[in-house]
């Protein structure tokens, strides 16, 4: 019941620690596990549940723990290894600070890109490259489309508050953005799904997004 008999790696336990973090909450213990040992996950999780970390955590770690292929250098082209997707510039904010906490001396860069602001300073943070990048869709499709960013090396998908990215009418933007991981090879990907709520199209987009995923209702 505690952070350190989740094996996260002794830079990311200090992080933790250094946070504050003395237990997990039962959404992180339940969830870490799930991720770090290689299965997809559809969890429903409420704000102020922890979330955040449940995603970050094992996104984190499994950068620091895996050897990647040399990422391609193509003009201004980045390949980040994981995305976050969340509904506002507000919540991509928030995750991108406690993302930045969590990542504390561990080398694994975290930018984030959201609507509603210029996109010159945020082109300029991810020049600098990136790991881990949390973005708001309709900016990330913006991206992709000044092939800035390509998610051609993206091994970690979490779509945070799902339910309200589709009450939004972001899911045009996310399956397209979806399709362009799925194009080079969709095994390398491992997805986790975060929503309050169920509806029907919450569970179509788990069933044509993650493969023989856990479903986790705490
Ligand atoms: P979230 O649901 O991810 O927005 O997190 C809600 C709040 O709880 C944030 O302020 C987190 O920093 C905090 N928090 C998350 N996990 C823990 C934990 N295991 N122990 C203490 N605080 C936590």
């Amino acid at each position: 019941n505690t952070f350190a008999e989740i094996d996260l790696g002794e830079l990311l336990d200090q992080n933790i620690r250094r946070c504050k973090y003395v237990k997990p909450t039962p959404v992180q213990r339940h969830a870490i596990p799930i991720v770090l040992g290689g299965r997809d996950l559809m969890a429903c999780a409420q704000t102020g549940s922890g979330k955040t970390a449940a995603f970050c955590f094992p996104i984190i770690s499994g950068i620091m723990r895996e050897q990647y292929a040399q990422r391609p250098r193509v003009a201004r082209t980045v390949y980040p290894l994981a995305l976050i997707l969340s509904p506002t510039r507000e919540l991509s904010c928030q995750i991108h600070d406690e993302a930045k906490k969590f990542s504390y001396q561990t080398g694994v860069k975290v930018v984030v890109a959201y609507g509603g602001a210029p996109i010159n300073q945020q082109l300029r943070e991810l020049e600098r490259g990136v790991d881990i990048l949390v973005a708001t869709p309709g900016r990330l499709v913006d991206l992709l489309e000044r092939a800035r960013v390509s998610l051609q090396m993206i091994r970690y998908l979490a779509l945070d508050e799902a339910d309200r990215m589709l009450d939004m009418g972001f899911e045009p933007q996310i399956r397209k953005i979806v399709e362009q991981m799925d194009m080079p090879n969709r095994g390398m990907r491992q997805t986790m799904l975060f929503s309050a709520t169920f509806p029907r199209e919450i569970q179509r987009l788990a069933s044509d997004f993650l493969s023989d995923y856990i479903f986790l209702a705490v």
